[in-house]
């Protein structure tokens, strides 16, 4: 491990978006404890739109985009109470987690 500038445990969001945006000169070392990379990211496909526009700066993000999302409403776990939240433009999309 001496000859690296930075060690970031976990290779899951943070810890590759950590990764990315350091300086490249930093030699890095990502480490994970699952088997292989991605073999375990929790998602159901939910992407923001900031997301969205990362992916498209390297990837085709929009042909795997099955719905656009411009409200959500969350509820509490006792269904006491909740929010609803909406916008005239889509800000949540959700992808095809299979593609
Ligand atoms: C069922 C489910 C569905 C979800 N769907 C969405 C969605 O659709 N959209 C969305 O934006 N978010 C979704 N989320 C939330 C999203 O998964 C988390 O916000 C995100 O994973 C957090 O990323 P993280 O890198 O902080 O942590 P994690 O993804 O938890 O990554 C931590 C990493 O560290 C590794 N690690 C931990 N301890 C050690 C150790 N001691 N040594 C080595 N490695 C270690 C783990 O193996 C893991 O890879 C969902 C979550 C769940 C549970």
């Amino acid at each position: 491990m001496d000859q690296f500038d930075v060690v970031i445990v976990g290779a899951s969001f943070s810890g590759l978006t950590l990764a990315h945006h350091l300086p490249q000169q930093y030699k890095v070392l990502v480490i994970d404890s699952k088997p292989s990379a991605g073999s375990t990211v929790e998602s159901t496909g939910l992407i923001t739109s900031k997301t969205r526009q990362e992916f498209l700066s390297f990837f085709p993000i929009d042909d795997y985009i099955t719905n656009r999302i411009s409200s959500i409403c969350v509820v509490s776990p006792n269904f006491q109470d909740h929010f609803i939240s909406s916008l005239d433009h889509p800000w949540i999309y959700q992808t095809d987690t299979k593609g």
